[in-house]
Parts: C-alpha cells; sequence; structure tokens
C-alpha cells in the first residue's frame, strides 16, 4: 500500500454559469478535510455533478476558485491534478466490449506511453497491480480476461473502483457512484470504497440520493439546492429537519 499525504479540497466561492444562461452553482464555499469522505447531497440538477467535474477540470468554474492543497484548478496544472484525481462514474465509466483488463489498464493510461497503449504492451507492474487491485474489491483475477459488459452492475462497479485507484490517486470524486445499482449491492459498494479510501487516506467527494448510505458512510455532509449551498457539517449533526430542507420535501431512506 503506499503512504500518501492526504488532501485538503476547497472551494471557494465556486459559480457556474452554462452557456445557454443556466446558473448551475451560485458561490459555493466548503473545505474538505484531508482524507476525509465528504457526501453532497441535493435534488436531481442542484449542482452536485457540476461541483464535482470542477474538482478534476472537466468543468470549469465562471467565478471562484477550487484548490486542492492550496493549488488552484486551472488548465496549467490539470495534468497534474488529473494525476491525482480519479473519478468513479455513474454508469461505471467502463467501456463494455473490452475485457476488464484493458479497463483496468485504461485507469492508468496518463503513465503508459500511447504506442504502448495501442499495442496492449503493458508494464508488468501495472498488470500485477490490476490483479491485486481488482482482488482487493472481492473480484478473482479470472475476471481479468472477461469482457466488462458481461460483469453484474455491482461486479462492473467494483472494477470501477479499482481501475480509479490504478494510479494511486490522493483524491476521488465519484459521481452517484451507487445509483444504478440495488440498495444490498450499493451498500457493499459504499463500504468498499470507504474501505479503500480510509486504507490509503484518499480524500473522497461524492454525490448520494441515498440518505442512509450518506449517513453511514460519510464523516461530511454537504447539502445544495438550486446550486447554493445550505448545509456543511460532520455527518452526526445532520438531522431529519436538516435533510427535508435539503430535498424541500419529507425524509426518507
Ligand atoms: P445534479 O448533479 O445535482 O443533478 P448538475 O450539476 O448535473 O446537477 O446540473 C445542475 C444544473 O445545471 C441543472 O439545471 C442542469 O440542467 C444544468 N446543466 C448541467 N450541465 C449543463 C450543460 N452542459 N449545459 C447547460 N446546463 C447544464
Amino acid at each position: 500500500m503506499s503512504p500518501l499525504q492526504p488532501i485538503h479540497v476547497a472551494f471557494r466561492a465556486v459559480s457556474k454559469t452554462f452557456p445557454d444562461g443556466t446558473q448551475a452553482l451560485k458561490g459555493v464555499s466548503f473545505d474538505v478535510a484531508r482524507g476525509a469522505f465528504c457526501v453532497l447531497l441535493g435534488p436531481s440538477g442542484s449542482g452536485k455533478s457540476t461541483l464535482l467535474r470542477c474538482v478534476n477540470g472537466l468543468a470549469t468554474p465562471s467565478s471562484g476558485e477550487v484548490l486542492i492543497d492550496r493549488q488552484a484548478v486551472t488548465d496549467k496544472v490539470l495534468p497534474d491534478i488529473r494525476r491525482k484525481v480519479s473519478m468513479i462514474h455513474q454508469q461505471f465509466g467502463l467501456v463494455d466490449r473490452a475485457s476488464v483488463a484493458e479497463n483496468m489498464m485504461g485507469g492508468a493510461l496518463a503513465e503508459i506511453p500511447t504506442w504502448r497503449a495501442l499495442l496492449g504492451l503493458y508494464p508488468d507492474h501495472f498488470k500485477t497491480k490490476a490483479c491485486e487491485l481488482l482482488q482487493s474489491v472481492g473480484l478473482s483475477p479470472e475476471h481479468l480476461q472477461r469482457r466488462a459488459g458481461d460483469l453484474s452492475g455491482g461486479q462492473r462497479q467494483r472494477v470501477g473502483i479499482a481501475r480509479a485507484l490504478m494510479l494511486d490517486p490522493q483524491i476521488i470524486v465519484a459521481d452517484e457512484p451507487v445509483a444504478s445499482l440495488d440498495p444490498r449491492i450499493s451498500q457493499e459498494i459504499m463500504e468498499l470504497l470507504r474501505q479503500a479510501a480510509r486504507l490509503r487516506g484518499v480524500t473522497v467527494l461524492c454525490s448520494l440520493h441515498q440518505v442512509a448510505l450518506a449517513r453511514e458512510h460519510a464523516d461530511q455532509i454537504v447539502g445544495l439546492q438550486r446550486g447554493v449551498l445550505i448545509f456543511d457539517a460532520p455527518v452526526e449533526n445532520l438531522s431529519d429537519g436538516d435533510f427535508s430542507d435539503i430535498y424541500d420535501q419529507e425524509p426518507c431512506a
């Protein structure tokens, strides 16, 4: 296990207005402590994805800034930032027709020369690492040769987590990682993500819409509503009242 230096993430007055005039984020400011598991809650369209995408430069704030260990995320430092930040997607982000092994290597592409990747000549240490990571998420090495599209949703998200860990990220950004999984599998996947992050000292920003999972796995809850931050506190301070404020409705699991 690589001893990582946990990273601090700060959002400072982050606003985002899309070219069509949609104001997705309105002056959002908060801090995520080193190695914390921060869950973003909020109704669909409240700006969670946009905020997460600002962390790895997939979206650029119209004003304000995101700071990663005090370094502002700008175009100039994006290659460096992207080496530190891995993403886990709602729809797993895998190439379904490629093998699990090929998908896993995709997680290391930033470190593999393009010509080697095109020829499938992956360094041995990455192959070993892919096997180890796959085992750490509960999948045997035999899964490496299987087509990603043939795996179940839960298995695919296990691969998604293992893939995100290939380059030893210091931050994981997970955009509704369990939205398309059933409750039991969602619980397992969140547990896995939580354990993997804790073991490696990775700071996690994760959007969810299941408050029960947030309560169980988060250290910090951030609530967004229509692009405005309306809640930011340790998970133990989240009351049912806060939850209904965030969702503008009655609490439910
Ligand atoms: P959430 O993740 O909470 O569902 P999003 O960040 O995806 O919210 O979206 C926030 C708002 O920004 C929504 O109104 C959405 O329609 C809008 N939005 C997101 N992406 C774009 C885009 N590329 N162009 C215009 N509007 C967008």
